[in-house]
């Protein structure tokens, strides 16, 4: 990897901590690409969840990505509420208000960011960019740092056409737009498909190019755009061989791009979807050719969960009775719902401490205050 700016040069870019929109947005993208360095970029659907990512960006002394889907911010605002645009709206808001709150009390940037929306949720996006307006009508500045729109499933030009008229419709309120090519393997929260056991029929995992070429030159004129160049990624955790990761395909893109259009190299910030059980080198490639975002979701559910399931098998007289039956002592301070939502919290932090050190971000937040 190339040689990281030192902390201590005035010259490198800062901005205040919290959350990252519009001109910060993009000068903390760049900042990640120029270091040859990507954020995790984690799924919460909890305030918890959320402090969790914020109290394990504090500690490495690093920025970061939190995001949340559509499933999740229904279950942000409450699952007994009706499922709909507006109450997926409202939970994703809920989590930003939270986060705008607190996170300069962290010390890191952080970007909001929601995760998947397929045609089925244009209505979704429709409804957060109504939020978003009203936010930056009252502040000047947008709830979140950008969107996601996934059109993977449909023609290019469809995607692209789409993405364009939503790019328009972000840009004067600073948000940017992930879009997604090609497609990501496996599932989550109900959207993609199941992978083929023949690798050979797993071929539209794999993004052409001269796509990415052709979404670059008609979508970033339009405004802070990055893309999921799909190249073998899956959602979840597979057993491997089922498909085989081709990082190169970044690199192919990047220098396609740069060669067309005459940019400086490695022009397009590029997401890695489905980062859960990836190999440390298909990582590091993948962060050298220009990925800046890398999603997280089912490694930290997973230790969450472990941290909880450890938690309970640790204190089992706890979440049976309230009284212990051996000692006749109360057994609150063990059965209290914070301890053991706690122990998942920390359980989380553990999981991205390593993601942390893996994609370089350790130490390297941009965050200073003024
Ligand atoms: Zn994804």
């Amino acid at each position: 990897m190339s040689p990281l700016t030192p902390s201590s040069d005035a010259t490198f870019p800062r901005v205040s901590p919290g959350v990252v929109t519009g001109e910060d947005y993009r000068t903390l993208v760049s900042a990640c690409q120029k270091g040859r360095y990507a954020l995790p970029a984690v799924n919460v659907s909890s305030s918890s969840a959320a402090n969790a990512v914020l109290e394990a960006a504090h500690h490495n002394q690093a920025d970061i990505v939190i995001q949340i889907s559509a499933s999740g911010a229904h279950f942000y605002a409450g699952n007994s509420l009706p499922p709909s645009d507006e109450t997926r709206a409202l939970g994703a808001v809920a989590l930003a208000q939270h986060v705008h709150l607190l996170a300069q009390h962290y010390g890191v940037a952080v970007i909001l960011h929601t995760d998947h929306a397929d045609r089925s949720r244009l209505g979704w996006l429709d409804a957060l960019i109504a939020h978003n307006q009203q936010h930056y009508t009252q502040t000047g500045r947008p709830l979140f740092s950008s969107h996601m729109l996934d059109l993977s499933s449909e023609p290019v030009e469809e995607n692209i056409a789409t993405a364009a008229t939503l790019l328009k419709r972000l840009a004067p309120l600073n948000i940017g737009l992930e879009i997604e090519l090609g497609m990501t393997g496996g599932e989550e929260d109900g959207l993609g498909h199941e992978l083929s056991d023949n690798p050979s029929c797993n071929l539209n995992l794999y993004t052409h190019p001269t796509d990415v070429l052709t979404a670059w030159r008609k979508l970033s004129p339009l405004g802070m755009l990055s893309i999921a160049a799909s190249f073998g990624n899956v959602h979840g955790v597979y057993k491997p061989g089922k498909v085989q990761l081709r990082p190169d395909l970044l690199q192919q893109s990047q220098t396609l791009i740069a060669a067309t259009l005459d940019t400086p190299p490695n022009p397009v910030p590029f997401v890695f979807h489905g980062g859960s059980g990836s190999a440390l080198a298909d990582i590091r490639q993948a962060v050298e050719y220009g990925v800046f975002k890398f999603n997280i979701d089912t490694d930290t559910q997973f230790a969450t969960s472990q941290g909880v399931a450890n938690y309970i098998a640790a204190h089992k007289e706890a979440f049976i009775h309230q009284v212990s039956p051996n000692t006749g002592k109360p057994l609150k301070k063990f059965y209290d719902v914070r301890q053991w939502m706690r122990a998942g919290e920390k359980s989380c932090c553990e999981r991205l401490n390593e993601a942390f050190l893996v994609l370089g971000s350790h130490k390297k937040s941009i965050a200073r205050r003024p």
